[in-house]
């Protein structure tokens, strides 16, 4: 029997394509990142599809992709080699407990952060997740696992740190569980004690086996909240305040962005350029408590902050969220309520890239600096992000292009996200959702040790290398 014909027993037949439409549709994103077809596309809906579909495989030695939405904006589910087959986890979108005391959920690939909000606020009201820029359709664990970040990285770090646990199916069809699941059901609290295996399969790619289920932390949504906006003036400057009203521990979350990301936002059309004597950037300010007097002290703090800072630079200009929506209307909401429709100002073209990296506080002056020269240079709309990660411990820096994918500019984008990528690495930042071009060139600066534990554990787990392969360049 074909290859076809046995994944369609798995699957069904009307869940294996391999048309020509289809095999083009799964060979490229947004990025510029070359594009590749797959061999053909399955979508299981039960774990142990997926656990037929790896053991066929391995037995056939057919390289895998995971895929769920295809929205990494890294090439991550390119494929890297022939003959691949895309395994879309789309059919597996069950959200399959809610733990209220322990805060926990338990969903499956399939399952989108619209999924997720529009669930909780009916059933648990009382609970949050955390949202990010990305479109609302896009996966909940593909962005843990990917070690993203959303509105609550500022105070709680990458989305990696928000699993407690997962199951997953290893490249010889084994299913095993990592985390306080593995004493049964209902028992998915967290990832401690024992040795810490979520760590096979986050940051991974994809590479050592299809996780089936994760374990997601939830946190009590407080009771009032508010929003400000930032505008302020030269890189130092910006970021030299922006420490100093995290370390404060006054806000929840931190965006801070070009003044052109603002701009867009409220409808400018492309391409969007700086005027003179505009703000440099602009910093959404996300403000939280259990009461309205907590709420306002901390406000108050935040006002303190900024006037101090007005010793070094009178124009800096702090805005609360009332004078905002007064003036960018409705628009202010798409910069504050995610899932939201933001993620349409990137989308403007059918390219979209970035060079993202979490990088140490002492650089991030220098970091939108020098890649505001680079993206000048290569003449590119500004659209730097910066976001305070984990409180202080080091901030997600990138600067995004969206750009028309003809061949010309193409190459533009590949030049600029290359000198992008050798300022970061220059500045010790590690890139991460890291496309195999940009591994390879973390390779020649990290430490080769690193990497060669990388290759003996992929070696150890997937010793037929079916899973992904060729990603992170291993
Ligand atoms: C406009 C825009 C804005 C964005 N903003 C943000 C942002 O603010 N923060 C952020 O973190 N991200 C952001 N993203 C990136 C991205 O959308 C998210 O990280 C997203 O959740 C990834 O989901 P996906 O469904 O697209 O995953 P996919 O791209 O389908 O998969 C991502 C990777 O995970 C692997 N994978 C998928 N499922 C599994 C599985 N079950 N087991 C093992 N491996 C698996 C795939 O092989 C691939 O390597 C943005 C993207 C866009 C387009």
């Amino acid at each position: 029997m074909d290859l076809k014909s046995q994944f369609q027993q798995i699957v069904g037949e009307q869940h294996v394509a391999d048309g020509a439409g289809e095999r083009y549709v799964y060979s490229f994103d947004m990025t510029e990142n070359p594009s590749k077809e797959p061999l053909m596309v399955v979508m299981p809906s039960t774990v142990e599809e997926v656990q037929n579909i790896i053991r066929l495989a391995n037995e056939t030695r057919t390289p895998l992709v995971p895929f769920v939405t295809g929205q990494n904006v890294g090439g991550l589910t390119i494929p890297q080699v022939e003959g691949a087959v895309i395994v879309d986890l789309k059919r597996m979108d069950r959200i399959l407990e809610v733990d209220e005391e322990a805060m926990y959920m338990l969903v499956e690939p399939g399952v989108t952060f619209g999924d997720v909000k529009k669930y909780l606020e009916k059933h648990f009201p009382s609970l949050r997740y955390t949202y990010p820029l990305a479109p609302p359709f896009t996966s909940v664990m593909a962005n843990a696992l990917l070690q993203g970040l959303c509105d609550l990285s500022t105070m709680h770090g990458s989305m990696s740190d928000f699993i407690n646990g997962l199951e997953a199916v290893l490249p010889n069809g084994d299913i095993v569980r990592v985390g306080s699941g593995i004493m049964g059901e209902e028992n998915w609290f967290g990832r401690y004690p024992l040795p810490d295996l979520v760590g096979l399969f986050s940051g991974w790619q994809g590479m050592t086996g299809i996780v089936t289920k994760i374990s997601l932390k939830l946190w009590p949504k407080k009771k009032a909240m508010t929003h400000a906006a930032l505008f302020t003036f030269g890189e130092q400057q910006t970021t030299d305040l922006l420490k100093r009203i995290v370390r404060e521990g006054i806000i929840e979350d931190a965006d801070c962005q070009s003044l052109s990301i603002v701009k867009m936002l409220m409808g400018v059309a492309p391409p969007v350029t700086p005027h003179r004597g505009e703000p440099d950037y602009g910093t959404v300010l996300i403000l939280s408590a259990n009461s309205e007097i907590e709420l306002n002290e901390k406000y108050r703090q935040l006002e303190n902050l900024v006037e101090l800072s007005k010793k070094d630079e009178p124009r800096n200009l702090l805005i609360d969220w009332g004078t905002v929506t007064k003036l960018m209307g409705e628009q202010a909401n798409a910069w504050i309520d995610f899932p939201s429709d933001a993620f349409k100002v990137l989308a403007q073209y059918d390219g979209l890239t970035w060079v993202g990296t979490y990088i140490h506080p002492k650089y991030w002056g220098a970091a939108l600096e020098g890649g505001r020269r680079i993206v000048e240079k290569y003449g590119f709309e500004l659209m730097a992000f910066l976001k305070p990660m984990h409180m202080l411990h080091f901030a997600e820096f990138k600067f995004i292009i969206r750009f028309p994918k003809d061949p010309a500019t193409l190459e533009r984008v590949r030049r600029c996200n290359e000198e992008l990528l050798d300022l970061a690495l220059g500045l010790k930042a590690i890139p991460y959702k890291t496309p195999v071009w940009s591994a390879r060139r973390l390779q020649q600066f990290a430490d080769p040790a690193f990497f060669k534990l990388l290759r003996d554990l992929k070696k150890l787990l997937d010793p037929n290398n079916i899973m992904n392969p060729g990603r992170l360049d291993l």
